[in-house]
């Protein structure tokens, strides 16, 4: 029997909602909760996604979504993007991955540093899913260090070759294009738009990783592949450009993590009212009220980071180190409530009966990409202290 469930909300944050926000989350929730929930643990299992997210994700605006109309996106705000991260990950990391590299890592790049050309081309078949975008940055060689890259985009007499290979690339064995970052004769970090249909182009699925098994990760090789001049993002500025994408990426990861933390605790609050134990439910024992308690804390702490980063985003005022403290934050939040729920359910937690154990793998990848826990310290350390501790 359970008596409230304000553990989701704690700070009444969601009645400062428009009807338009409340609306898009109660969308994508209803979404989640009827189309993903009773096929994903079987998916995860499976180390396997349905492709029809893809245009279903597009109809619910999360490709783009807060790009501007002429831009094929939904004029949503940073809040409104922030919301439907996290009801996504509430689902699965993978689902939210796929509208992040779609959306902040595919379609941002392209609107921001594209030519009108490529925009035109582009940016509508993204925005629908008829087009499946990757983003190439690291490298089997260089995964932290963006900058030690090799991947070379070589100039001939009127085109260019590109050469090297790319690592860990989400959606690349489905995707139609790739915005592959590579080094030019003068050094300089490029943005090329890749047809991953090219001759030179080979693809190979990561088909043996515990996690973000409802996602599809890949190598990516490029064997001189001919690229022409109108294929290079024309705006596109170095690692900065790359750093402006990811930002979309990680503000994205810092509300999803919170969703896949309400999924956990939302799973261990019902268990613990049901269970019994010594004859009376395991919330009735000061100690698993303890771990209830301060999991509810913890999500409660994320969630007001995450409006005020949200709010500070609207006005043009975040910065990248919060928007890298929020998504290192909240990512660990969410594991170590992933891991507490998970104890609170005692053998059953391991099951895939219960979604805990998917996401508490899935957040292993949080750890690691769109910049490591570690080095997201290092940005914070760097912004307090005024020293780089990077190399
Ligand atoms: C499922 C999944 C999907 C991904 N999707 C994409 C994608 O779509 N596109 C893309 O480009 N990449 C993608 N990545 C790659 C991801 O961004 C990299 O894995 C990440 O940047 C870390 O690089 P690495 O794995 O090479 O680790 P390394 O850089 O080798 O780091 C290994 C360890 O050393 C630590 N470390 C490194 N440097 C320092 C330092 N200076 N100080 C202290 N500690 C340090 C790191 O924190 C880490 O713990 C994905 C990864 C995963 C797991």
């Amino acid at each position: 029997m359970r008596k409230n469930s304000n553990h989701r909300d704690y700070f009444g944050l969601e009645s400062k909602l428009s009807d338009a926000d409340r609306e898009i989350q109660q969308s994508i929730r209803q979404w989640v909760d009827q189309r993903i929930l009773p096929e994903i643990e079987t998916h995860a299992q499976n180390h396997s996604m349905d492709i029809r997210w893809m245009t279903e994700l597009a109809e619910l605006g999360c490709f783009g979504g807060q790009l501007s109309k002429e831009k094929s996106g939904r004029d949503w705000s940073y809040l409104t993007y922030g919301l439907a991260m996290q009801e996504l990950e509430r689902g699965d990391s993978g689902l939210r991955t796929m509208a992040s590299v779609q959306g902040g890592l595919v379609m941002y790049p392209i609107a921001e540093f594209g030519s009108e050309e490529q925009q035109q081309k582009y940016l509508s078949k993204l925005a629908t899913g008829q087009c499946i975008g990757c983003f190439g940055m690291t490298e089997s060689r260089h995964g932290s260090n963006p900058k030690g890259m090799e991947t070379r985009l070589v100039a001939k007499d009127d085109y260019f070759l590109l050469r090297g290979d790319k690592a860990w690339i989400t959606n690349a064995s489905i995707a139609d294009i790739g915005i592959i970052w590579a080094k030019n004769e003068e050094d300089h970090i490029v943005a090329v738009l890749l047809d991953m249909k090219k001759n030179g182009v080979s693809v190979k699925t990561i088909d043996d990783k515990w996690s973000l098994r409802a996602s599809i990760t890949s190598h990516i090789l490029m064997d001189d592949v001919r690229i022409e001049a109108s294929d290079i993002l024309p705006h596109a500025r170095g690692l900065r450009s790359a750093l402006t994408c990811l930002n979309k990426a990680r503000f994205g990861i810092a509300w999803g993590a919170v969703g896949a933390a309400l999924a956990c605790c939302d799973t261990a609050m019902d268990y613990a009212c049901n269970r019994e134990q010594f004859g009376k439910p395991l919330a009735q024992f000061q100690m698993v009220q303890k771990k209830l308690a301060e999991t509810v804390t913890a999500i409660a702490q994320a969630q007001l980071m995450n409006y005020r980063l949200a709010e500070l985003a609207d006005n043009g005022q975040v910065t990248a180190g919060q928007i890298s403290m929020a998504k290192r934050a909240n990512v660990e939040m969410a594991l170590n409530t992933a891991r507490t729920c998970r104890q609170i359910l005692g053998a059953e937690g391991l099951r895939s009966s219960y979604p805990i154990m998917r996401h508490l793998m899935n957040l292993e990848t949080l750890v690691t990409y769109e910049g490591s826990h570690d080095i997201h310290l290092l940005i914070t350390g760097q912004e307090i202290t005024g020293y780089n501790a990077f190399t």
